[in-house]
């Protein structure tokens, strides 16, 4: 007698499982998406996302602002609102009308890294495999041993050689192993990853050529838009990363008025690749994006500068979503905590594909995106 609710209790979990494993596939066949991509500003803030610019930085002592007049008149407003619009106007016009904008921990939407780091590789590690790896702890150029969802989709049915990666860093062909993944990707930096390189538009190359650059190991991101656009155009990817990185290196400088730039640039860039999408067939209403950064920064006078285990608040992240199966929320506010480790499995379940099961250890997708999940 003692055995018969346990044996109704695992008869009725073997019901449920077979429902869910049912279920799981017919809503994905419901799904509009077939692109997704996903679109990152390295270390920028969810502070400016919600809030725009924030006034005590914007000057010569604590942001080594060289032209405090024109950079108010560009970006300060009266209201967060208004700041925000000014700064990231496709984010808040766009976006906010018929997408989801998580991670204004003021209104109760907190998103954050899992991983302990709160530095790029490990951030990035995250978000493409699903979960924090205690063996990545710096941004050495180590080759990931992490199978990643990009990889993990390049081999699926109907996404084989649709997928790519551009991205300004030049860890970029570690983190996502392009020796074992043979994803293509812009730049590709060594000669050891030169047969997986994406062609850039000549323009491009002969920047590259040409110009001297800021940085030993970033490269600008207008010239990665430019290469994206393109490739979008030639090569139609159904899934695409593009990481663009002039946002942290600002920062670290401390050069707020900078920051700024970079930020109100990549909103721009997010709206070219979303206006280019929208004009071509193979992406008209059937694309959603996925938009973040890798980490947070501190958010204090100096330690906007700089992110780590050490700086508090440097997990804080934000997320912004648009697309055909993404019920338009716009702002979300007092919503369950979301995680990067989630956005690997997301990615994979706006395709169709389950990252999860096949990962067990990565986050589950996160449901109020994906319209059939949600209320
Ligand atoms: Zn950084």
């Amino acid at each position: 007698m003692k055995m018969r609710p346990l044996l109704r209790a695992s008869l009725f979990g073997v019901v449920l499982t077979a429902c869910v494993l049912l279920w799981i596939p017919a809503r994905a066949a419901e799904l509009k998406t077939k692109n997704v991509f996903l679109i990152i500003s390295d270390g920028f803030r969810w502070q400016e996302v919600f809030g725009g610019a924030e006034q005590r930085l914007m000057t010569k002592e604590l942001g080594s602002v060289k032209q405090t007049n024109e950079l108010a008149a560009e970006f300060w407003r009266d209201t967060p609102e208004t700041r925000r619009a000014a700064l990231l106007p496709f984010f808040w016009s766009e976006i906010a009308q018929r997408g989801q904008l998580f991670g204004n921990q003021n209104k109760g939407s907190v998103v954050t890294v899992t991983n302990g780091r709160k530095i790029s590789y490990p951030g990035y590690n995250e978000i493409i495999t699903g979960s924090g790896d205690p063996r990545i702890e710096t941004n050495d150029k180590k080759l990931n041993p992490n199978v990643n969802v990009f990889e993990w989709l390049n081999d699926r049915p109907g996404l084989r050689h649709r997928v790519a990666v551009l991205g300004t860093w030049d860890a970029f062909p570690y983190i996502f192993n392009i020796e074992r993944s043979h994803l293509p990707i812009w730049p590709h930096w060594e000669s050891k990853f030169a047969a997986h390189a994406i062609q850039a538009p000549t323009a491009v190359s002969d920047f590259m050529r040409d110009n001297t650059p800021l940085w030993h190991d970033l490269t600008y991101d207008s010239l990665l838009i430019n290469t994206a656009t393109d490739y979008v155009k030639r090569k139609q990817p159904r899934l695409m990363f593009a990481g663009f990185g002039e946002t942290d290196e600002w920062a670290h400088a401390g050069r707020y008025d900078l920051y700024l730039t970079a930020a109100h640039h990549v909103d721009g860039f997010v709206r070219r690749l979303w206006e280019l999408a929208q004009s071509l067939p193979q992406y008209r209403d059937k694309t959603t994006f996925i938009i973040t950064a890798d980490h947070g920064r501190g958010s204090g006078l100096t330690d906007w500068k700089d992110h780590n285990e050490k700086v508090p608040n440097s997990e804080g992240d934000w997320l912004a979503v648009i697309g055909p199966d993404t019920p338009p929320l716009g702002e979300r506010t007092q919503t369950e905590p979301h995680t990067h480790s989630q956005i690997a499995a997301t990615i994979a379940a706006l395709l169709g594909e389950d990252f999860h099961a096949a990962f067990p250890k990565s986050g589950a997708p996160i449901g109020e995106i994906l319209r059939h999940d949600s209320k």
